[in-house]
């Protein structure tokens, strides 16, 4: 069961709410739709399911052209935010409900219904609690039901809009790892709206990256972390230090220093923008002629990790840099020291010429060469 969407549209008057979107959804993937409100993950999902139609576009299931068919036909299970569950039925009947209101031809015997119902709710880890109704349980228990309930018609298509979004950060991350168990266990494929970049990078096979109707990246979480395509997927997914550079004869210059690199190839003279992750930033106290003096100005520990805030002087701005808290201790790093900061390695988007914009078509991973004499190394 693959499902290909092929160059959606979707306007609201004068507002591209989806724009260009292709996608294919191999069997049983789990996709994350990532993106800041109003990105179109919503209104995506929506057509998905049928509830919404594309201007422009294609979906097909398999080859079949899904739009021709209605939103009860698709086969999808949909799951949304708030839990919408039927509050004068009971659990039982919650989960039962898309069964019973089957066409008679197609409707399983109440046995079966009964037995199917049973099982769902020993999967989602409510048995026990049929006889209940919504206002009886917790709010991570209601999206458990609400989730049994779009599982009981064996969709082969399950769709989840923020289901964990109205629930505490604790039950948010016991609920997520519960449900890829399940997509694993059940031979799933989900698609997820969220706009809560770890509950995406921990829970998908693969991440689709929106930004104003379009999409941005899909990737692997590794691969929209570690290789951001854009400059959105830098600035939107963890953290990153945006630098102003000029590249000339292969060389790149940022603020006072200027360095030998592998990677500019091809790239014309010119300014660019540089990405580099706090963690890709290494510091030494030892004055070195390759790379930036710095003040360090804070230093915090998070958990394990040390986030460190430097001034930089010849850049004109703050460098922030990740390093583990022990290597931070054994370091005593401590505000008012100096230091030498070195990026190890930058991605680099030369600004098109026209436009002075960032060009992701000319973008540059850049590994600066350091000679060993020059190596920032902590003594
Ligand atoms: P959120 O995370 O806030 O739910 P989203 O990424 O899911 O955001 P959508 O709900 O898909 O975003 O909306 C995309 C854009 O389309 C928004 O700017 C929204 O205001 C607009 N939009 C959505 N539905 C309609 C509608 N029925 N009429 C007019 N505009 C709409």
């Amino acid at each position: 069961m693959t499902i290909a969407i092929t160059h959606l549209a979707r306007r609201f008057a004068d507002f591209r709410a989806l724009d260009d979107v292709s996608l294919s959804i191999a069997p049983g993937e789990f996709i994350a739709l990532l993106g800041p409100s109003g990105s179109g993950k919503t209104t995506l999902l929506r057509i998905l399911a049928g509830l919404d139609f594309p201007d422009s576009g294609e979906l097909t299931q398999d080859g079949r052209d899904l739009l021709r068919v209605g939103a009860r036909d698709r086969g999808v299970g949909l799951v949304f935010q708030h839990y919408a569950l039927f509050r004068h039925m009971t659990v039982f009947e919650n989960v039962a409900f898309g069964l019973r209101v089957r066409p008679r031809a197609r409707r399983p015997s109440k046995a079966e219904i009964a037995d199917r119902v049973d099982k769902l709710l020993k999967r989602v880890q409510l048995e026990g609690m049929a006889g209940r109704y919504p206002s009886q349980l917790s709010g991570g228990q209601r999206q458990r039901v609400a989730l049994a309930r779009a599982l009981a018609t064996e969709p082969d298509l399950l769709l989840l809009d923020e289901p964990f979004g109205a629930l505490d950060a604790q039950v948010r991350v016991t609920l997520r790892r519960w449900l890829r168990h399940l997509h694993e266990e059940m031979n799933l494929t989900t698609v997820f709206v969220t706009h809560d970049q770890e509950e995406a990078l921990e829970l998908a096979d693969r991440v689709v990256v929106m930004s104003q109707g379009r999409i941005e990246q899909v990737g692997t979480p590794d691969e929209i972390y570690q290789q951001p395509a854009t400059p959105f997927v830098f600035e939107f997914i963890g953290k990153s230090n945006k630098l102003p550079v000029r590249i000339q004869n292969g060389r790149l210059h940022a603020g006072d220093q200027r360095f030998d690199a592998d990677g500019l190839d091809g790239i014309a003279d010119g300014s660019g923008v540089a990405y580099v992750r706090p963690e890709h930033l290494a510091l030494t106290p030892t004055p070195l002629e390759s790379g930036w003096r710095a003040t360090l100005r804070h230093i915090y520990l998070s958990g394990s990790v040390a986030h460190v805030e430097l001034d930089v002087p010849a850049l004109g701005q703050t460098l922030e840099v990740e390093l583990g808290g022990e290597e931070s201790q054994r370091r005593s790093l401590q505000s008012g020291m100096s230091i030498t900061v070195q990026p190890r390695h930058l991605t680099v988007f030369p600004l098109a010429g026209n436009s002075g914009e960032p060009d992701i078509t000319r973008r540059r991973v850049v590994h600066p060469r350091y000679g060993q004499a020059a190596l920032a190394r902590w003594r």
